[in-house]
């Protein structure tokens, strides 16, 4: 199978007062079509800034340096969506790419009823469809996410906040799209309703065959949802692979470390170790694997300096690759 969406080698800076922050570094990543692929990492990872070079919508301080990110569209044609202008891109965002975000609620104009929000996405990308067309298809979308139409006639304000979120999801879907990017769709939203929104992007998934990419820094709202797993740290992708080989057999330490730390219902909570330390300030990188000062596998001269062996990702599994060398020790040696 193709990829839908490769990334290649992407790195974004911003240049902040003090130097320049590599907030995404040498980022390389296929999409498969129809999956749904999930990114997890801390805060400040570089999740959201991954997510913004995907749709080409980083702003100043922010720029991408470097890489490739093509896209296979609907006829099968590759583009690299980083040459396109600002004008050529926006031809495909909303129709081919589109995302959902956190504060993606906000985004709903107060003054505009749901209605609106439909007609005016709708014609400004594509302006043959009529009135009545747009609605059926709205009211189709807003039967898929579990809203009434009665909300067509509501202001933002007269909805909850997991009522507003599940409007975006049915506008971003609107003009079609074949990827779609959910940066921390949940977040903002209680226990119930994350759960309840995770359930419905699943059957969205399910009939639509959508590909769903969702960055969190929460892997147990996803994991039961994805196809493929990918790792961040510190602005670098450390591993990635199919869920299950993955949450089985997690082959870089930051992964392993991360896997320990979730609690399930079935075990011991107080066996739970978080991962000590904390991520390194993307200013002040060491000369080391960026791991490297949290790292039970930590190896003087392997992990850093001149010979540093972690630069690269490495095979680790027949669909799993790990920046770390020495994988194969990740599950045999505990702390
Ligand atoms: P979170 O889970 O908190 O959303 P994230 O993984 O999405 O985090 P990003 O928001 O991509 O992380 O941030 C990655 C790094 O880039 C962080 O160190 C952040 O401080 C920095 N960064 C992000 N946006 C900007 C900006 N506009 N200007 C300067 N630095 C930025
Ligand atoms: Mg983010």
């Amino acid at each position: 199978m193709e990829p839908i969406l490769k990334i290649r080698n992407l790195s974004i800076d911003y240049k902040v007062n003090n130097g320049t922050l590599r907030a995404c570094d040498n980022v390389s990543l296929d999409i498969y079509k129809g999956d749904i692929v999930g990114i997890i990492g801390e805060s400040g990872s570089g999740k959201s800034t991954l997510a913004s070079g995907i749709l080409k919508t980083i702003k100043s301080p922010g720029e991408i340096s470097e890489g490739q990110i093509i896209y296979c569209d609907k006829e099968d044609k590759e583009i690299d969506l980083l040459k396109l202008t600002e004008e050529e891109y926006a031809k495909y965002r909303w129709s081919n790419i589109t995302t959902v975000f956190q504060a993606a609620q906000n985004v709903l104009n107060p003054t505009l009823k749901i209605k609106e929000h439909f007609l005016e996405t709708a014609w400004a990308h594509n302006n043959k469809l009529t009135k009545h067309e747009i609605l059926d298809k709205t009211k189709e979308l807003l039967k898929n996410v579990r809203l009434e139409e009665r909300v067509l006639d509501s202001y933002p304000h007269q909805l909850s906040g997991g009522m507003k979120q599940r409007t975006i999801i049915a506008l971003s879907l609107l003009l079609s799209p074949d990827i779609l990017i959910l940066d921390e769709p949940t977040t903002a939203l209680d226990v119930i309703t994350q759960w309840y929104i995770m359930d419905i992007l699943r059957k969205v998934h399910e009939e639509m065959g959508i590909t769903m990419i969702f960055l969190t820094h929460d892997v147990s709202v996803i994991g039961s949802i994805v196809d493929r797993l990918g790792v961040m740290y510190a602005g670098e992708l450390v591993e990635y692979g199919m869920v299950e080989d993955i949450f089985k057999k997690p082959t870089h330490p930051y992964t392993y470390g991360l896997m320990h730390a979730i609690p399930s219902l079935h075990d011991d909570v107080s066996k739970r170790k978080a991962i000590p330390g904390y991520p390194p300030n993307l200013l002040e990188l060491p000369d080391s694997c960026r791991f490297a000062p949290r790292c039970y596998l930590y190896k003087d001269g392997i992990c850093d300096g001149d010979s540093k062996k972690t630069d690269k990702l490495y095979t680790s599994g027949p669909d799993q690759l790990t920046r770390c060398y020495m994988w194969e020790k990740v599950n045999k040696i505990c702390r």
